[in-house]
Formats: structure tokens, sequence, C-alpha cells
């Protein structure tokens, strides 16, 4: 027979039906802002079935969604997602930041778990029409420099315990409010991953963003806090190898033995690591702006590398190791003051409430990018 072919996921069919009854924003600073549980008024839908594809999506008020307790999603982890944000310009603006970058990722997560392809650029349709739906009001101009979390997700809601490839979707996305970002005070402090505790590991799952890497690592994060430690720094393998820490990836500046200053990451090549979109951004601005000296400060090498938790100890030992931060979307460019290994306590020399110069560079150009100081490529105005 003749099969009709399946239908693509197509932003322009989107049907919007607008809230009556729409929610007070939370004051800046309030404990509901904070509490990552207030979403915006909107939110939209798109359902796919493996018999007819993707379904005209729909836009419509934020509310609970309806799934079978046989869904795919609730037994074998078939959920994925991303994580971005918009952003209130100081030129009242509302931007986001180098959008296709996580469509893409989100098409690559979907494929990882049998959930339905898409074209990336249609979510990023959707993502904007709900960004521009929302963001005016919750993001008002009065409040440059606050920003809205975005997360488009996708779930099997196959209504069947099968343990198959699903045959039903639901993509949805919606905006949770966040706080503003605090100044650090003395950096993060980090503690050490045990061999016990391994968040991912070649040959798995570990560079997409599937929440099956998130749930397992609630334990030793949970520990890590009542410990006193913030995040978790990932380490792989017999060498200690550094991965990331917690949901961001990790960058040190130290001085070689042979004297080279460098920008040092863990590689994106044996799939263990998040591509994360702040780690490219980071790596891509440094190589092109502190290659050579730059203003005060040195010129640097950028080298993406295997480098272990016993190259960080001799570095801070000697006194090479500069500067050490995490880089990710929801805690954005955080300095790490400490990190506790096997034991020992590691501390990294940043100034009190300070950051060293290299991630306050970094951290600023990217601000800048974000927050529409500099006009660039990267931000992309909704
Ligand atoms: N690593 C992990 C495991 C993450 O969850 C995230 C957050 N998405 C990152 C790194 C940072 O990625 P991005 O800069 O794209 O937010």
């Amino acid at each position: 027979g003749t099969a009709t072919p399946l239908a693509e996921l197509d932003a322009s069919l989107l049907i919007t039906t607008l809230t009556t009854s729409p929610r007070p924003v939370p004051a800046p600073g309030s404990p509901e802002q904070a509490s990552q549980k207030v979403c915006t008024d909107h939110m939209i839908t798109v359902r796919w079935t493996a018999q007819h594809g993707w379904e005209a999506p729909s836009l419509h008020p934020y509310g609970p969604l309806s799934l079978m307790p046989t869904a795919s999603c609730l037994h074998y982890a078939t959920e994925c997602f991303e994580g971005m944000k918009l952003y209130r310009g100081h030129d009242d603006k509302l931007r986001l930041f180098r959008p296709e970058l996580n469509c893409n990722r989100m098409l690559m997560s979907t494929n990882r778990i049998a959930l339905p392809s898409f074209p990336p650029t249609e979510l990023l349709k959707l993502i904007v029409k709900l960004c521009a739906t929302d963001g005016p009001k919750w993001l008002p101009k009065s409040r440059p420099g606050e920003f809205l979390y975005i997360r488009p997700t996708m779930i099997a809601s196959d209504p069947a315990l099968g343990v198959q490839r699903p045959k039903e979707a639901l993509l949805f996305i919606i905006l949770t409010c966040f706080p503003r970002m605090d100044p650090t005070s003395g950096g993060l402090r980090l503690l050490a991953s045990r061999d016990d505790m391994v968040r991912a590991w070649p040959g798995g799952f570990g560079y997409a963003k599937v929440g099956a890497n998130y749930g397992p690592s609630l334990v030793a994060q949970g520990e890590a806090r009542q410990m006193g430690y913030e995040q978790i720094l990932w380490l792989f393998g017999e060498e200690c190898n550094v991965t990331e820490a917690g949901a961001s990836n990790f960058f040190v500046v130290w001085r070689t033995l042979e004297g080279k200053l460098q920008l040092v990451t863990a590689p994106l090549r044996e799939r263990i690591i998040l591509d994360g979109v702040t780690r490219r951004s980071v790596l891509e601005l440094a190589r092109a702006r502190l290659g050579k000296r730059c203003g005060a400060l040195e010129g640097i090498e950028i080298v993406e590398r295997k480098f272990s938790m016993f190259e960080i100890e001799e570095a801070v030992k000697e006194g090479r190791l500069i500067e050490a931060f995490a880089a990710g979307t929801a805690f954005f460019i955080a300095p790490v003051g400490h990190i506790h290994f096997r034991g020992k306590d590691l501390d990294i020399p940043i100034k009190e409430g300070e950051s060293g110069a290299y991630t306050k560079v970094i951290k600023n150009w990217l601000k800048g990018i974000m927050w529409g100081k500099e006009q660039h490529e990267w931000g992309y105005v909704v």
C-alpha cells in the first residue's frame, strides 16, 4: 500500500488559546521567584504519533499534563530536555543566546533515546513564539538584567508498558521564573566524586541531555550539600580525569611546568560530557580574543584535553593553578574557590568576593552579548 508520509513538526500550524486568568509576576528577590515553581501564563505542547507524525502545535494556558500511569517516560526514562534563557536586555530588547545550538542538541538527545526527530528550526520558532507571548509581561522593561529559564522537553507518552521504541510522544515548552544571579563570594565549593558514583562512561549517554543522566546524580549531590559543598566535580576513571562540575562544564587556568599559560577543559571526543553552549562560547571567545595579550592580560593557550585531579593537585601545590570556573546556562560563569579530593582540601587563590582575571573578562564578554551591551550574532532578538 501507499503509506501517507508522516507530518513534520510545523510551527506555522500553531493554534493559540490565550489565558483568561493571567497570574501575577513574582517580585524580584521574592521567595516565589526563587522557588523555580512559578511558570509563565502559557506553554506550548505538540503531540506526535508513529502513525501520523507531528500534530499541530498548541499554545495554551500553563497547566498540568495528562498521562496514563503506563506512559513510557514514567518507567523507562524516555525523556530529554533543554535549558536556555530569555534575557531582558539593557536596551529593552528580549534575547535568546545561540538558541539554534540548544535546538540541535535537543534533536541529538531525542535520537539517543528513540524519541521522534524534528527540524530544529521549527522547535526554535515555537520557542520564539512562546517567548514573544509571555516575555513582555514576565520580563518587564523596568527590569533589565533579569531572565526567564526556558525548558523545552520531550517525553514518550505511550500508554503501554512494552519496552520498545515509543509510538507516542509529547513535546512541551515552558518558561519558569528564576532568581537573579548573586555575585559569588569566595567561589564555588566542589566535592570531587568518588569511584562508586560515576556520572557517565564511554559508550553511554553522558553527552545527551536526557533525564536519565540527572536523577542518579542526586545522591552524590545531596551528600555534597550536606558536607557543605555546592556541587560535585565529576571524575572519570582510575586517572581521576576531571569531566564536569554539577550541571556545568569545568575550566581551569594554569601555568604548565614549562611556564605556558593555558585555559584547559575536558574534550568532547569520549562523549562523556555535555557539549555545553556556554563551554563552546567560552572556548570560541577565548580563542578569538585571548590568544594574544589583551589589555593587562597575558595571551593564553586554549586547550581541550583530558586532565586529572592529580594534575590539579600538583598545580595547586606548586602555585601554578591560577583560576577555575564552572560554565553553564543555569549558573553562568561561576568561579571555583575550593575542591575537596580524597580527604584533602585544595584552595584556589581567588580574592574574596571576586573571580580571577580571565574568568572575569570572559564572563563580562558573555554578559555583554546576552544583555545586549555588545551587538553580536550570538544574541538572537525575539
Ligand atoms: N553539563 C551538564 C551535565 C549540563 O546539564 C549542562 C547544562 N545544560 C552543562 C554542562 C552546561 O551546558 P550549557 O552551557 O549548554 O547550559
